[in-house]
This record gives C-alpha cells, sequence and structure tokens, in this order.
C-alpha cells in the first residue's frame, strides 16, 4: 500500500470519528485537564467527505487549550460557517481568532464569521490594511496589533511578523507542548523553512509537526526536496501541507516523509497534543 492509499484510510478514520461524535451537532467537549489538543481543517482547497465543503483557502479550529482558536477564515463566511456545522464547531466557543496575512482566502471569512459571534479577541499584525482591522472593530470585535511573537494563552503563541524575499508580512501559530512544538501556517509566503527556524527560536524546543499552506506551487523537483529535507534537518517529524503547497509538493512531502505525512483536507482532526507532548507521539495521527 502506498503512502498515499495509507493517508486517505487515516483521513477516513479520523472523518468516520468525528461523525461519530457529532450526532448531536456539537460533539464531546475538549477535557482541557487533559492533553486533548485537537486540530480541525474546517477550509481548504481539498475535502476529506461529501458534505465538507472544499475552497481556494485555509482555517482550522484549535480545541483544548484554555482558549479555543479559529486560525485564518478562509475565502468565504458561507463556506467556512458551513463546514464547522458540519464538524460540530459551533463560532460561539472560538474565543480568539488569528489571521495570518491580509489575503482574501484567509481573511474573508472574518466579516461573516463577526456576524455569528463578535466576542472574540481577533489578533493581526500592525501592518495588515487599516481595513481589515476597522471592520473587525466595528463589528465589535476586540483587535490586538501584532508586530513581535505575542502569547494568545498558555500553549499557543503567534510568532509575530516574518518578512521574506516575496514582501508579504505573515504570522504562524504555534503550540507548544513538553516534546516539542506544532506550526500552523497560512500560505507561508516568507518561506515555510524560515517560519520553522523561527517558531524554533522561538519555543526553544524541536517543531515535530508543521501544517499549512507551505506555498511551493510551481516550484522544481529539486526545489521542493531541498524545502523537504531541510525541515528534515531542522526536526520537522511530521509535515501536513495543504492549501496552496501544490499538489506536487504534497506528493513529494508524502513521499519523503512517509507514514507521518499527515493528510491535510477540511474535516482532518488531529490529537496535536499526542504529537507535542511525548505521550505516545505515533498516536497523534490516529494509529
Ligand atoms: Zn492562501
Ligand atoms: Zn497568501
Amino acid at each position: 500500500m502506498n503512502n498515499r492509499a495509507i493517508g486517505c484510510i487515516l483521513a477516513s478514520l479520523l472523518l468516520a470519528a468525528t461523525a461519530s461524535c457529532n450526532e448531536n451537532g456539537r460533539g464531546p467537549a475538549v477535557d482541557k485537564s487533559s492533553n486533548q489538543l485537537k486540530l480541525t481543517v474546517v477550509y481548504d482547497n481539498h475535502s476529506g467527505a461529501e458534505g465538507l465543503k472544499p475552497a481556494w483557502g485555509f482555517a482550522c479550529v484549535v480545541e483544548g487549550l484554555e482558549k479555543t482558536i479559529l486560525f485564518d477564515t478562509g475565502g468565504d463566511a458561507p463556506t467556512l460557517l458551513a463546514n464547522m456545522a458540519k464538524l460540530g464547531l459551533r463560532p460561539q466557543d472560538v474565543e480568539v481568532v488569528v489571521l495570518s496575512h491580509a489575503h482574501g482566502d484567509h481573511t474573508g471569512g472574518l466579516r461573516g464569521f463577526l456576524e455569528a459571534n463578535s466576542r472574540v479577541m481577533v489578533y493581526l499584525l500592525d501592518s495588515f490594511p487599516a481595513g481589515l482591522r476597522n471592520d473587525a472593530r466595528r463589528r465589535g470585535a476586540d483587535v490586538v496589533d501584532v508586530s513581535g511573537p505575542t502569547q494568545l494563552c498558555a500553549g499557543a503563541t503567534v510568532t509575530g511578523e516574518i518578512l521574506g524575499e516575496a514582501g508579504i508580512p505573515e504570522q504562524s501559530l504555534v503550540l507548544r507542548g513538553n516534546a516539542g512544538a506544532a506550526v500552523v501556517t497560512g500560505c507561508a509566503h516568507p518561506g515555510i523553512v524560515r517560519i520553522v527556524e523561527r517558531a524554533k527560536a522561538l519555543t526553544e524546543v524541536e517543531v515535530l509537526l508543521a501544517l499549512g499552506g507551505f506555498h511551493l506551487s510551481g516550484d522544481s523537483d529539486d526545489s521542493i526536496r531541498g524545502v523537504v529535507s531541510r525541515l528534515r534537518q531542522l526536526g520537522v517529524r511530521y509535515a501536513a501541507p495543504c492549501h496552496c503547497s501544490g499538489d506536487r509538493a504534497i506528493e513529494l512531502f508524502a513521499d519523503a516523509y512517509g507514514d507521518r505525512f499527515v493528510p491535510c483536507v477540511v474535516g482532518t482532526v488531529l490529537d496535536v497534543g499526542r504529537m507535542i507532548n511525548g505521550t505516545g507521539i505515533e498516536e497523534g495521527r490516529g494509529k
């Protein structure tokens, strides 16, 4: 069985588990006293199940910390909210919204999300266009302007602005566990390697999981392989490229990472706590 096939089976198992937990439309409460730290992909270019809509963009929900975090909002609110509902996630339970960068496929769902729940803190970069900030404030949200690394709650930090050659300011979410960290990216315009390096310096632990858009679409195989090997050198144990990573990059990551490649589509649910807390890391993938 090849990696792709294993990945598909894994994704199906995760989706099945999610569906069975959500018959009452909500799903089980995360036990905040445990190590359970769960990440659910709610917006992506690809979907893992019928009824979950794919669209160009990215968003995910992190549960199990002191605060429930929505990272990015996808390109439109109807898709975001419909996928969240299908996955048993209520907008009212989100307390923190992080916007990775100011592109529409990550911010487009914000306005509609705030109509469903404006009692949130929105963390955006102070270099973002003023319109985004003012709009969020007008809709009742508290806005926090971020420049450097900023803690959202225990175990969750944003990197603050990272600017690469592309000149597009972006921040990433870093989840810190006892054994290492997970990094969640929007588009990774500054470069996924640079982001992982920054997260590693910030947390002073290994980055065990990198998940999100890696922005490698159109890159040559050699260049993608270079990124893969650099991430491996940096200690990234699990790779979950999605959104703008590009199909070819996703294939090459799957080949290189084998059973530590994590398929990432709308509906993917990961027990990140097990991956970064050293409590049976392999189990974090659903094994
Ligand atoms: Zn994007
Ligand atoms: Zn972008």
